[in-house]
């Protein structure tokens, strides 16, 4: 069971929580809780670590000393829910990453998973003690204390879940379930019942924030079945949430299953670039070497023959470090210009339907025409389309395509 920053926000759900775990042991099960810090603390401590200064290294995700700084919110957390779980009579334990330990990678702040080592929690439980693990931490080789990027609990959970070959992961937030749009974006969003892996996993690398894209991943790999549920439904009436299990599954399905929006994004264009064989290598190979991630790239003709221009998008957040990285390399890669634009965000529709139906991006493209939303820049995988459009639209374009779609209409398939 994992339980987000909102559902352990304030001792009184803490123990909203605790009435949920009790829940499950009771009916005779063997618990692993992971938590996330209190709703706001990880921000909180982020900022702490940035306003130490620039050039503060704790800006670079890559010290090591941000991620002993963030990953304090999830001990308290950690110890809390153990601490009530205990004064309601039950044997429950803390564990930080180190303490298990779920080991990763070196890469502080936005650290992978490389094992995790089940033997003594897996004894534990056994033993009858509910398991109560910080998530979003562990340790890297050489005993740092490493973190797993923002919403890295979903990941936590999952991972142990794979390890401890636990029967299920529920993961409880403060939605009922995923919907075919953020809910907080217009009421005519619905709770989907099931979901597809592959889709599920599309919504949360597009930038919906429900699960971490990592998490989805893993649960794919190792089969773990999943659930994302609510942890303000009173505790012997939940609701039945949103299973993501495999396509197969799910009997009836829906072309479009989800619009989500991203706006996160910034746009970089760089003007007048050589026409010519290694440079958009020599631009992307700049931007990785700085950790930078990329993601939807464009090139197209410049009006000056034997040039082109590149655009591409990356997270709000890197968009400094990507222009002063380029301007400093200007001469090397040979372009003329940068631009950047922060006021752009990214609207995709996802559905797994989309590989044996016509049609889907034309009504995207016309429904955005017609109410003269302007596209971009455009992207496509399989099962999803996105498209790059003007900030201030982006919440009417998110309610236009959910109609368009017949996602508020339609009943959704009912769960089997
Ligand atoms: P937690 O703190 O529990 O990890 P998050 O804030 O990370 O919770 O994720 C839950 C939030 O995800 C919801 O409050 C909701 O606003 C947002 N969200 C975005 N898109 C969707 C969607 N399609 N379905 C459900 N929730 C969504
Ligand atoms: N507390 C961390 C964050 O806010 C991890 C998580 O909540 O999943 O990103
Ligand atoms: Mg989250």
């Amino acid at each position: 069971m994992k339980f987000g920053g909102t559902s352990v926000a304030s001792l009184e759900r803490i123990r909203a929580v605790a009435a949920i775990v009790r829940r499950e042991a009771d009916a005779g099960h063997s618990v692993a809780v992971v938590v996330s810090a209190m709703a706001g603390e990880t921000n909180r401590l982020v900022e702490l670590c940035s306003e130490v200064g620039d050039p503060a290294p704790a800006l670079d995700a890559r010290n090591v000393e941000y991620d002993a700084v963030v990953a304090t919110g999830e001990q308290a957390s950690a110890g809390l829910v153990a601490l009530v779980m205990q004064n309601l009579g039950y044997r429950a334990r803390s564990w930080q990453g180190w303490q298990i330990p779920l080991k990763t990678d070196r890469a502080h702040g936005k650290a992978r998973i490389t094992d995790i080592d089940q033997s003594d929690i897996g004894e534990s439980i056994d033993n009858g003690e509910i398991a109560i693990v910080a998530g979003f931490q562990g340790v890297a080789d050489g005993g740092r204390i490493a973190t797993l990027g923002r919403g890295g609990s979903d990941t936590s959970a999952v991972a142990l879940a794979a390890a401890i070959k636990a029967e299920r992961c529920d993961i409880y937030t403060d939605v009922d379930g995923v919907y075919t749009t953020d809910p907080r974006l217009t009421k005519q969003a619905r709770r989907i019942p099931k979901i597809s892996y592959e889709e599920m996993l599309e919504m949360a690398s597009v930038g919906a924030k429900v699960l971490q894209t990592r998490s989805v991943e893993l649960a794919m790999a190792y089969h773990v079945p999943l659930r994302v549920l609510s942890s303000f439904d009173p505790p012997d009436a939940p609701g039945p949430g949103t299973i993501i299990c495999d396509e197969e599954d799910i009997v009836e399905q829906n072309i479009v299953t989800t619009v989500t929006p991203d706006f996160d994004e910034a746009a970089v264009t760089i003007l007048a670039v050589p026409d010519e064989p290694g440079r958009a290598a020599g631009i992307f190979i700049a931007l990785a070497d700085a950790n930078i991630n990329i993601d939807m790239i464009v090139q197209s003709a410049s009006r000056e023959p034997g040039f082109a221009n590149i655009s591409f998008t990356t997270k709000e957040g890197d968009v400094e470090r990507a222009i002063t990285l380029l301007a400093g390399e200007q001469e090397k890669i040979g372009f003329k210009t940068l631009q950047s634009d922060r006021n752009v965000a990214k609207v995709s529709v996802i559905g797994v339907g989309m590989k044996s139906h016509a049609g889907v991006a034309a009504t995207m493209f016309k429904t955005l025409a017609d109410k003269g939303i302007n596209i971009q820049n455009i992207s496509t995988s399989e099962i999803k389309i996105s498209v790059l459009i003007n900030a201030d639209a982006a919440e009417y374009a998110v309610r236009v395509l959910h109609e368009a779609y017949g996602l508020d209409k339609k009943q959704q398939p009912a769960p089997v």
